[in-house]
């Protein structure tokens, strides 16, 4: 089985300093859902984790997260893509969770739920924290400039191996021309 772990914000969908609160505020960030569609194409189940803080912070509720992800659904289908599952963290830094990124809780769920080793699964994100949270999970990074990532690129410190690409579109056309073997998972 072929996975790739995503990132929502900033990566799928524009990103705001304000939170994507409603499913009027989800919109993609053009290419990104036609990539999302070339990559299952290429075999690929694609996966999201995704920080959501405002759930914590009483900014939205889970329903109206349902109906975010619900438009996120509708608006892949249309392009024919497919989003295999959504994992999400609720919390906020303060609760100390093992979910929130940097910590790698999403992606051992991810792990148990598919029944494979993360290690050589490609990862895009475009925080730090995202990458951190990946690298240490045996996942292959990628960073994209969209969203918080020219900001990520600037500050630097990013995790060993590292690549960098300006958005997913661009980052799904040169990674489905690489070679599969750094990127399938054992
Ligand atoms: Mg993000
Ligand atoms: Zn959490």
């Amino acid at each position: 089985m072929k996975l790739i772990i995503l990132d929502r914000d900033g990566v799928i969908n524009h990103d705001s300093p304000d939170f994507i609160k409603s499913p009027a505020e989800w919109v993609p960030i053009p290419g990104s859902l036609e990539a999302i569609a070339r990559l299952n194409q290429a075999g690929y189940r694609v996966i999201i984790a995704s920080n959501q803080s405002g759930i914590a912070r009483e900014l939205f509720d889970m329903t109206t997260l349902n109906a975010i992800h619900q438009k996120m659904h509708n608006a892949a289908q249309q392009v024919g893509a497919d989003i295999d599952a959504v994992f999400f963290c609720p919390h906020a830094a303060s609760d100390n969770c093992d979910c929130r990124k940097p910590k790698a809780g999403m992606f051992e769920e991810i792990s148990k739920r598919f029944k494979v080793s993360l290690k050589g699964v490609p990862t895009v994100g475009d925080s730090l924290r995202d990458l951190q949270a990946g690298f240490i999970s045996g996942c292959v990074p990628y960073l994209v400039l969209t969203g918080k990532g020219e900001k990520t690129h600037q500050t630097g410190g990013l995790p060993p191996g590292t690549q960098v690409f300006p958005d997913l579109a661009a980052m799904v056309a040169a990674f489905l021309k690489t070679p599969a073997s750094s990127a399938a998972p054992n």
